[in-house]
């Protein structure tokens, strides 16, 4: 007989929708009309997901006379950008471990950039009206195993000692005092540098303002190839063509149409559940006041938050890459995830035993090696593109917008010279090399997991070459 959480797990999600909770609204904007004939423009961006829309409003916004295009092959929003978690981090860096690993030399300077990115994104919300429920009300990672708290202190000290005071360190009792889980031992608690907020609402609300400016917008219209074309360059489309002075790419994980950025990155499928509306007494068995986003300190981690409407969602933990790094519908639902990450739900909030999913759905990150995005230009600076933003873009594809526009402009900013963006990670190898590589690395972690943290050789010579693997 099965145990009585697994069953409990599974019909609590019979009646989840295979759809992401924040596209499932009656209120959707409808899509613009595809290109059909031809469009001349000074820029044209590729991609209608937050790293396009922030790339179309802020060329408007630097230069209101430039004539702006933005094409998307399907509709606004409709992948990573209306499928994630909606953990708006000021870190451009995929976290401070990581800055702090890779380029302690500048980390300063990241850290205020990503600082000044966020409170950027803040006031874009509230000067368009951008109705996206921005909540600036933090993070607190936690720890559920006694070798995370040791951890989250180590970090804790290592952020005092760079100077970095804005993390809070939070025992048991005082994290349970904010979400009360059985679970929790310790926390990190970093109170300015994480918003929350709706995803979609967030894509929907810069496509309007983006129009408002006078972007105009296709939808429906997948750029197919990129060739030179006079002084500029063309992009085909399935109606017709567009004739650019510059092109900003903002294609997340799909091919990129500069077939030389392709081996940087890989897709890696990302899985979220959410509940039903909580009552008073739920969220009072919880404790959960301060509407704070959360996240376990594990290799295979869960993030978890609360929507306005008082749901949790609860997403994370399996990192799954398909053969080939292969894109398929077929990839955004995987049920065997879905029944894993509920168990794990219920097994953080016994309270809340009896609460059943609405919907359950899954999308493709755009991993690199060095989980924080890169920038490059191509066809003689006319081109530019920023991907890799590996599961922490919501906030940092607003800085990659800047980027790719300085590096258009042909700019030397305080941007431009970071090593982080004149940097590449190391690509991924092809198959089945990476299959393999990424297979041995997703065991190992889970294995350190179990095993108290301790890292295996492979994983400490993955350390020594700079090379990981993330979601
Ligand atoms: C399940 C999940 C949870 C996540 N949680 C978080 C989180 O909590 N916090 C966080 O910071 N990040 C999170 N992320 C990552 C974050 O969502 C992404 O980093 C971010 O949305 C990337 O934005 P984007 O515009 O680059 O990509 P996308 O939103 O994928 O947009 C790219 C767009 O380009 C279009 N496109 C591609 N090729 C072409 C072409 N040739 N012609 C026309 N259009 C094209 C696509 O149709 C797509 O709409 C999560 C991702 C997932 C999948």
């Amino acid at each position: 007989m099965a145990p009585v959480a697994m069953r409990t797990a599974a019909q609590s999600l019979s009646g989840a929708k295979p759809v992401s909770f924040w596209l499932d609204d009656p209120d959707k904007p409808a899509p613009q009309p595809a290109l059909t004939g031809d469009e001349r423009c000074d820029l044209l961006v590729v991609g209608g997901g937050y790293s396009g829309l922030w790339t179309a409003l802020l060329a408007k916004e630097r230069d209101p006379g430039r004539d702006v295009v933005l094409i998307e092959g399907h509709e606004v929003g409709w992948a990573a950008s209306g499928r994630n978690g909606g953990f708006c981090a000021a870190s451009l860096t995929h976290g401070l471990g990581n800055g702090i690993a890779r380029w302690p030399g500048e980390l300063a300077k990241l850290e205020e950039l990503g600082e000044r990115n966020l409170d950027a994104i803040e006031a874009a919300v509230a000067a368009y009206g951008i109705d996206c429920d921005f909540e600036r009300t933090g993070e607190i990672d936690v720890a559920t195993e006694p070798h995370q708290l040791a951890e989250l202190k180590e970090m804790y000290e290592e952020a005092r000692k760079l100077g970095f005071t804005g993390l809070e360190l939070l025992d048991r009792d005082q994290v349970r005092a904010e979400v009360d889980s059985p679970t929790f031992l310790g926390g990190l608690f970093d109170r300015r540098g994480v918003a929350l907020l709706h995803p979609a609402k967030l894509a929907w609300g810069l496509k309007r303002a983006c129009l408002g400016l006078g972007v105009r917008i296709y939808e429906h219209t997948r750029g197919l190839d990129l060739v030179a074309a006079g002084a500029g360059m063309a992009v085909r489309t399935p109606y017709g063509r567009v004739f650019a002075r510059r092109l900003a790419l903002g294609t997340n994980i799909f091919p990129s149409l500069v077939k030389r950025v392709r081996p940087y990155t890989v897709p890696v499928y990302d899985y979220a559940l959410m509940t039903e509306p909580l009552t008073e007494e739920q969220l009072a068995s919880i404790g959960w006041k301060n509407r704070q986003g959360l996240g376990d300190s594990a290799n295979q981690f869960h993030y978890f938050r609360l929507s306005a409407d008082n749901r949790i969602l609860w997403g994370g933990y399996d990192a799954v890459y398909p053969f080939g790094g292969k894109l398929s519908a077929d990839m955004d639902h995987r049920p065997e995830t879905y029944l894993k990450l509920a168990e794990h739900f219920f097994r953080c909030f016994p309270q809340l035993e009896g609460v059943n999913f609405s919907h359950a759905w899954g999308g493709a990150i755009d991993t690199c090696s060095r989980f924080s995005a890169f920038f490059g230009t191509a066809h003689a600076g006319k081109v530019a593109y920023a991907a890799g933003y590996t599961g922490l873009g919501v906030g940092s594809t607003r800085f990659g917008a800047d980027v790719m526009l300085d590096l258009l402009d042909g700019e030397r900013t305080e941007r431009t010279e970071l090593e982080m963006v004149r940097s590449k990670p190391m690509p991924f190898p092809p198959e089945p090399f990476a299959w393999a590589g990424i297979g041995i690395t997703k065991w190992s972690l889970a294995r350190s997991d179990d095993n108290g943290g301790r890292r295996n050789l492979w994983l400490k010579a993955m350390d020594k070459l700079g090379l990981g693997f993330d979601s």
